[in-house]
């Protein structure tokens, strides 16, 4: 196959996304994309190239003080009738458009162009963000070269719609365990009812009132919610168990440890075993890197209430945030389209953030 990234394309953000989103790559299946986007990257005589996997990594080597990273997943959710890309108007459309190969499109079109950025770059571009963890680009390099991720901030390039989202919300799931005493029905005085005990649990949930913390300027809002309820043993016994499983997201101002304690508080009395948990990250905002960032942007930012690759980063101590043209609410939908407007102002914003002053 023969490269379909050119010189020409490269330097036009639109039509490289364009260019990008017609390399077909669902997640495992992003050899051909990863090839030619190393195959560009190692013409480019400023950047010094590195392959994981189908993994890519860039970077400057200009001996300046801060480090930034520019990250985006090459691979996409299965197709659904939207490959290849369509034009209509201002809009493209297609499998990968708004997640999140416009945002890759920036990063490399940045990459090829900018030989002189004002902060030494690190370029990524990885494989296998749609599927579990364990396929994760991020995750395998975190593994075998720890030291390609040092940086002092990182922008992920996912669909925000060109506004900031910073840090993420963090998740816990739980199982809170009502006990009780087995009986027959018809002597159901002498046993006790799990499943009526469950009522106290969900008195607690329903009256809860979920906190609404603001860090850096971002509202982040959170969940307190049963998702699963079981228990029960036969139609004519009195049951001894009811399981109530619980999904706990948790601003960033707390971690782990801290959520599990808050639960073990709301559900005081109560057998309560953590089965999930995962960090937020907090937004980071207040790095200097990070203002610069804002100012080029000059929008408001908003948190990001989903989980995302942001957190692998918090968690090496990274502040990290997305920014990208797409809509997130059109990732993963039949009609996933971009605003080319969107390509073209979020390229010129990162531009004007890492050209020198
Ligand atoms: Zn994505």
């Amino acid at each position: 196959m023969e490269n379909p990234l050119t010189p020409e394309v490269l330097a036009d953000p639109v039509a490289l996304t364009r260019a990008l989103v017609d390399i077909e790559s669902v997640s495992l299946d992003e050899k051909a994309i990863a090839d030619c986007v190393e195959e560009v990257l190692r013409r480019v005589p400023h950047l010094s190239t590195f392959r994981h996997g189908n993994t890519v990594m860039a970077r400057t080597d200009l001996g300046r003080s801060s480090r930034v990273v520019l990250a985006g997943h090459l691979d996409t959710v299965p197709h659904n009738d939207n490959f290849p890309s369509t034009m209509r108007g201002d809009l493209m459309y297609g499998c990968g458009t708004s997640d999140m190969k416009s945002g890759v499109a920036f990063a490399l079109h940045l990459a090829v162009t900018l030989p002189d950025p004002r902060y030494d770059v690190t370029y990524f571009f990885y494989e296998a963000e749609e599927i579990e963890s364990r396929y994760n680009g991020l995750t395998l390099v975190a593994e075998a070269h720890p030291e390609w991720l040092r940086a002092d901030f990182a922008v992920l390039l996912e669909p925000t719609y060109g506004i900031v989202e910073a840090g993420c919300q963090g998740t816990m799931r739980a199982i809170v365990t009502v006990p009780g005493e087995r009986a027959h029905v018809a002597r159901s005085w002498r046993g006790v009812n799990a499943i009526h005990g469950a009522g106290e649990v969900l008195r607690r949930l329903g009256e809860y009132r979920a906190r609404r913390v603001t860090i850096d300027g971002c509202d982040y809002r959170e969940g307190l919610n049963a998702v699963r309820i079981d228990g029960g043993v036969a139609g004519n016994v009195v049951p001894d168990r009811c399981e109530i499983e619980i999904n706990y997201r948790y601003a960033p101002d707390r971690d782990p440890a801290a959520a599990e304690a808050h639960l073990r508080e709301v559900f005081a009395g109560y057998d309560l075993a953590i089965t999930d948990a995962a960090a937020g990250a907090a937004p980071g905002l207040d790095a200097p890197v990070a203002q610069e960032f804002l100012a080029a942007v000059g929008a408001a930012p908003i948190g990001k209430l989903g989980w995302t690759d942001v957190a692998r980063f918090a968690a090496m101590g990274i502040p990290a945030l997305n920014f990208g043209p797409g809509d997130p609410n059109l990732a993963h939908h039949k009609d996933e389209h971009v605003e080319l407007t969107k390509i073209r102002d979020g390229a010129a914003t990162l531009h004007r953030w890492l050209t020198p002053a």
